[in-house]
């Protein structure tokens, strides 16, 4: 039977059951996925050294005859170990390998070898410890070789996936570059067989780097070249402009008990510019928890709702959206602003429960101004009258069609005129640095708000040492006993014994049980049913749960004004800007806060880390941080992996990032998308999930 690229792995030679199922787990299924798996560093042997000069624990490689071979028997009879001696006129070294009774046959003495690995031992018996043999005659000439080290999963070993890989040559012949020709020679890219041949097989590290860049390249260039797309589609569309009511916004900020931050002045400039005009709006609204963004939000749905449209808002739990509805009706009834709220539990109108069907014929009709509510807003069912402007707080909280669906709700309304698309603002507190926007976000104009509000209380964090804990415990009961709250935040939700690593579960009955017996303590994470977690949190708000011990998937986007200490377990595990935003949840208050962070066993970078947390309060130099320290797979936190899980593309190589944008839109500009089925194909099936129509 003939492979080709789609062919199941398990129809390779030499696959059994086992083994694909463990290549399954890195997520290698077809030919091609084993193809484009790619090693993540190298051994470069390309160095031949005379045996004379070579030293215990050394990565090298000799040249040499075999002097001698043989197999024994270790002491305890159990380890096959075959030994060799190489000789190259400088000098002789032993090569030592382990249970593998092939290598006494595969090689012969007399012959010349490149043995090339790592060397053990002290300065009177140095040796090479199960080393890579070829033979010196078949070699390339180019000395000794780059030897490609993948990532590798449990049951796995180097030398089998090389095998598989060096198997699949063949079949690398059929990749095909789906860029166009000038594109790949503008921004000075291999072509991607000749890349995808060099990443697995390098003769040195210049093509290694090639090979790298052009890798690289494309996994920033399909993101790009998929929002870029999204971009011009939405720009094509047709919005409602609205007008600027300046005198009436103007009112409505003297009236605040407070003066709005230059950020937050300069973001809702930004938002009535982009209302103002015929096309959609799509922008990013990023502050830190606290920094006011709501506020932004709501002068922006104020402005829709006195052009005589509505405007509606999507929060990810009923207590925040019942937190929304309650400061807008606060903040604009008073100017006959009518808001509505709407969640799986109620159906809130001008400050009377009605029912669900009363309350979906005011918003049809178009008697409710301002619409909050949770996903219940994107049932069937719901309609709109005129819905300008579509809000969604917690962005990241939400899927693409989730988003999709409240934008079609307002589509949907025209009802035989031509659809006007609503404008559209998100909301995020994850602090996104600049680069990162750049690669990831190319179809979202950004607002920031980096200026936190006048007067906040900084949070006193400490990064906590291990035989410390229980000074931290005496502090939590004493905030306690003076009616303040605690969140506790675990990385896991099921105790693992492999990892060490504290999960919810364990650390709830702990701290119910033995630490804190006399204390309510209440539990919270992902897999609970939604009343049930509501629950929890509704307890918690009432001051009737102390302590709250939750995953970080509950991101309680919540005002606990009473919370006073976030205490975080296994903090190493998770990203600074993710720390930063825990921490956030306290301080909201007139109380003193503090966060604890605890690590059990914290490597020295981890601890400078943490440390580093300790002296620091902006959101975004903590992101900044660990995007250059780790790349971008640590930013988001592991439920949102997948999304920008770069394989080689480095997210602070702003070159690289502008040229994948540059071609992107010239690609757009120039090419039709038609004429490249392959890359429309890629665009189809890529997961990248981030905001979409
Ligand atoms: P977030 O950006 O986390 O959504 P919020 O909009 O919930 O922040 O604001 C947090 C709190 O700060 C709210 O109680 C809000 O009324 C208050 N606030 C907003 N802007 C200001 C300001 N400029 N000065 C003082 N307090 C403000
Ligand atoms: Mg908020």
């Amino acid at each position: 039977m003939s492979l080709s690229l789609n062919s199941k792995i398990s129809e390779l030679n030499k696959i059994g059951k086992a083994l694909a199922s463990r290549l399954r787990r890195l997520g290698i299924e077809t030919v091609k996925d084993l193809i484009f798996y790619y090693p993540f560093r190298y051994d470069d042997f390309s160095r031949v050294e005379d045996i004379a000069k070579i030293e215990p624990g050394m990565t090298v490689t000799a040249r040499g005859r075999l002097e001698m071979l043989a197999n024994k028997r270790s002491k305890f009879k159990r380890k096959l170990v075959t030994e060799g001696l190489l000789t190259d006129g400088t000098g002789r070294i032993k090569i030592v390998w382990f249970n593998q009774p092939w290598i006494s046959k595969s090689l012969r003495i007399g012959q010349e070898y490149l043995v090339s690995g790592k060397t053990a031992g002290d300065m009177f018996n140095v040796y090479f410890n199960s080393p890579n043999c070829e033979s010196a005659l078949k070699a390339s000439g180019s000395g000794g070789a780059i030897i490609p080290i993948y990532p590798l999963t449990e049951g796995l070993t180097q030398k089998q996936i090389r095998f598989l890989i060096k198997n699949s040559v063949s079949l690398m012949g059929s990749i095909r570059e789906y860029l166009p020709i000038e594109l790949v020679r503008k921004y000075d890219l291999l072509d991607l067989p000749e890349a995808i041949g060099k990443i697995h097989f390098p003769k040195n590290q210049q093509e290694i780097n090639e090979a790298r860049r052009r890798l690289a390249f494309e996994e920033l260039f399909l993101p790009q070249i998929i929002q870029q797309s999204r971009k011009k589609q939405l720009a094509g569309k047709k919005a409602g402009a609205l007008e600027f009511f300046e005198d009436k916004i103007k009112e409505f900020v003297n009236d605040l008990p407070f003066d709005l931050t230059l950020d937050q002045k300069k973001s809702a400039w930004e938002i009535i510019k982009d209302l103002r005009r015929p096309r959609p709006m799509n922008r990013l609204l990023d502050g830190d928890v606290g920094s006011g963004k709501t506020l932004v939000a709501m002068l922006a749905m104020y402005n829709t709702v006195l052009n005589g449209a509505q405007a509606a808002l999507m929060a990810p739990t009923e207590i925040l959206a019942s937190q929304h509805f309650r400061s807008f009706y606060d903040n604009l009834n008073r100017y006959g602003i009518k808001v509505g709220l709407l969640t799986r539990s109620y159906h809130l109108f001008e400050g009377e429960e009605i029912s669900k069907k009363q309350f979906l014929s005011a918003c049809q009709k178009g008697g409710m101004d301002i619409i909050i509510g949770t996903h219940a807003l994107i049932q069937e069912g719901v309609k709109f009258k005129n819905l300008a402007l579509a809000v969604v707080d917690e962005q990241h909280r939400f899927g693409v069609e989730q988003r999709a669906a409240l934008r079609q709700k307002a589509i949907d309304e025209a009802d035989g005129q031509e659809a006007l698309s609503p404008h559209f603002l998100s909301l995020t507190a994850t602090p996104i640095p600049r680069s990162l926007a750049l690669a990831m976000y190319a179809d979202l104009d950004l607002s920031i708000i980096k200026e936190m509000p006048k007067g906040r209380q900084p949070i006193i964090t400490k990064a906590v040492e291990p035989d410390k804990r229980q000074l931290a415990y005496d502090f939590i009961n004493k905030q306690i006993s003076a009616g303040r709250q605690v969140f506790v935040i675990c990385p896991l939700i099921d105790p693992s014994d492999k990892l060490g690593v504290r999960s919810v579960k364990e650390e709830f009955e702990k701290l119910d049980k033995e630490v804190f017996p006399h204390l309510a303590v209440g539990l919270l994470h992902g897999r609970l049913k939604s009343e049930e977690k509501e629950a929890v949190m509704a307890g918690f708000l009432k001051n009737e749960i102390k302590i709250l011990v939750s995953t970080s998937v509950v991101e309680v986007g919540v005002d606990v004004a009473n919370a006073s200490v976030m205490m975080i377990e296994g903090a190493e595990r998770f990203g600074l800007a993710q720390l930063h935003q825990f921490r956030g949840r306290v301080g909201r208050g007139q109380h003193q806060s503090y966060c604890f962070l605890f690590s059990d066993s914290p490597s020295d970078e981890s601890l400078s880390r943490l440390k580093f947390m300790e002296t620091c309060n902006d959101g975004f130099a903590l992101a900044q941080r660990d995007l250059e320290a780790r790349g971008a797979g640590s930013f988001w936190g592991r439920q949102q992996s997948g999304f920008m899980e770069f394989k080689l593309a480095d997210i602070n190589d702003a070159r690289l990032i502008k040229a994948a944008r540059d071609a992107a839109s010239e690609f757009l500009e120039k090419y039709d998308l038609a004429d490249y089925p392959q890359l429309k194909e890629r665009m189809e099936l890529s997961d990248f999930v981030e905001h979409g129509e």
